[in-house]
């Protein structure tokens, strides 16, 4: 049985003034730097792992935090306002670890568990390939049992944590000939590099770093497997065939939240942002905030990111409730990014031409939005997946 933690206001409180001052002394200083340089931020990364981030959402029997969700999403809200891609190396990292915890068994959860909480071994969440994303029944890659091991070949693109990461959980075929396709889909917690000298294990093809437009500075990237051989025992979660599909779908819930908290992130920030600039800037004799074009957009930006927080906060104490919560986690994702682009959309027109610099962190707020629209389910997906929910659970009464 796993456990969380649910702070006392006090606890949770000092815990983001900690956060608050780190983001202050530590992030603010060199985000811009790290983001334009794409560059990984391994001193941040450190700092993250020691303030137990890595495990913020494993169980403390295991050596992590064991936050809740409602805490966690504040947490992750705040990391957001000043670098939204801090937040994608501790979140698919623990995407990853709650698969083992939420699915594992003893002694896998004994085994994984307390070195991902420490961030001894790092990692992401191996579900895309080249020909499959929203399709996940669609991959490719096939694990094989062979005696006590499973002999791995496939390749993944599009992997969070996978160039410096040294595990993934990997969604696989065990029988590619399954009929419903999910039946033959299982998890291996599959290991990377080898402990002592960081090197690639045998099999493993790490290939590049991806070039995106946001969220930079974190290595999303390809990987491949070619006969890559791993320990069936302590690799196929939950040591049974078959789940894998259920395993990935249900630690996308988590991912959904989290990605709606990243995008409340960034539309507080574009919208703090743009109420200080429209006091300061004038035009026609008179600060912009004074006219009614400008006023128009800032309540609608305000009303819209205190509606998204609402529906994050919501989406969390669901799921700390326990159960499925996809259409929770719906909402709050759908909504939350959306808002994250209107609203840093809105702020660049208030910016005017410094909205379109780089002395301004404007466009790099525009710049991370949209992934927040793509990733851990399309925001055309999770429209679907309400609708769907709402009518098996009968309507109205399902809100
Ligand atoms: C920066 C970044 C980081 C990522 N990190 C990870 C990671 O760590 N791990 C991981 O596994 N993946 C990761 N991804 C991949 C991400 O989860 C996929 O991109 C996403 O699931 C969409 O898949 P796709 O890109 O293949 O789009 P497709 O599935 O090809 O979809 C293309 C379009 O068709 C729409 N569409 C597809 N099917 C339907 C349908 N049935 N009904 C209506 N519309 C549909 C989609 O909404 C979309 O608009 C990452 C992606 C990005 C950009």
């Amino acid at each position: 049985m796993t456990t969380t933690t649910a702070l006392s206001e006090a606890d949770e409180r000092a815990l983001l003034d900690a956060i608050d001052r780190w983001l202050v002394k530590k992030v603010a200083p060199v985000a811009a730097t790290y983001e334009q340089a794409d560059e990984y931020p391994h001193e941040l990364v450190a700092d993250m792992c020691e303030m137990g981030l890595y495990g913020a959402l494993i169980a403390p029997e295991y050596g992590g935090l064991g936050l809740s969700a409602s805490t966690y999403v504040k947490i992750v809200a705040r990391i957001s306002e000043e670098w939204m891609s801090l937040t994608g190396f501790f979140n698919s990292h623990l995407m990853m670890a709650l698969i083992v915890q939420n699915f594992g068994t003893e002694s896998q959860k004994a085994y994984w568990l307390p070195k991902f909480a420490s961030g001894e071994l790092r990692g992401g969440l191996g579900l895309t390939e080249p020909s499959a994303g929203t399709d996940l029944q669609g991959i490719h890659t096939v694990a094989q049992r062979r005696g006590e091991r499973y002999v791995v070949n496939g390749s993944k693109l599009w992997i969070t944590n996978v160039i410096e990461g040294d595990v993934l959980a990997l969604l696989v075929k065990t029988d590619p000939t399954a009929q419903p396709r999910h039946r033959g889909m299982s998890m291996l917690i599959t290991p990377t590099r080898d402990p002592a000298t960081r090197a690639d294990l045998p099999g493993v093809q790490r290939g590049r770093k991806l070039p995106k437009l946001g969220y930079r500075g974190i290595d999303t990237g390809e990987i491949g497997f070619a006969d890559y051989e791993c320990d069936a025992a302590l690799s196929l979660v939950g040591e049974e065939e078959g789940r894998g599909f259920l395993m990935a779908t249900g630690g996308l819930e988590i991912g959904r939240v989290n990605v709606a908290a990243r995008g409340v992130g960034v539309a507080r920030r574009a919208l703090n942002e743009a109420v200080i600039y429209a006091q300061t800037r004038q035009t026609m004799g008179k600060p912009i905030a004074e006219h009614q074009a400008i006023q128009l957009k800032l309540g609608e930006m305000a009303a819209k990111t205190r509606a998204a927080e609402l529906l994050v906060a919501d989406a969390a104490a669901a799921y700390d409730r326990g159960g499925r919560v996809d259409m929770e986690a719906g909402m709050a994702k759908w909504f939350a990014t959306e808002t994250a682009f209107e609203v840093a959309t809105e702020a660049m027109r208030i910016f005017g031409a410094n909205g379109y610099s780089k002395d301004y962190p404007i466009e790099r707020l525009y710049r991370d939005a949209p992934l927040m629209m793509i990733g851990e389910g399309t925001n055309e997906m999770q429209r679907i997946i309400i609708a769907r929910r709402l009518i098996a659970r009968g309507g109205l009464s399902a809100l």
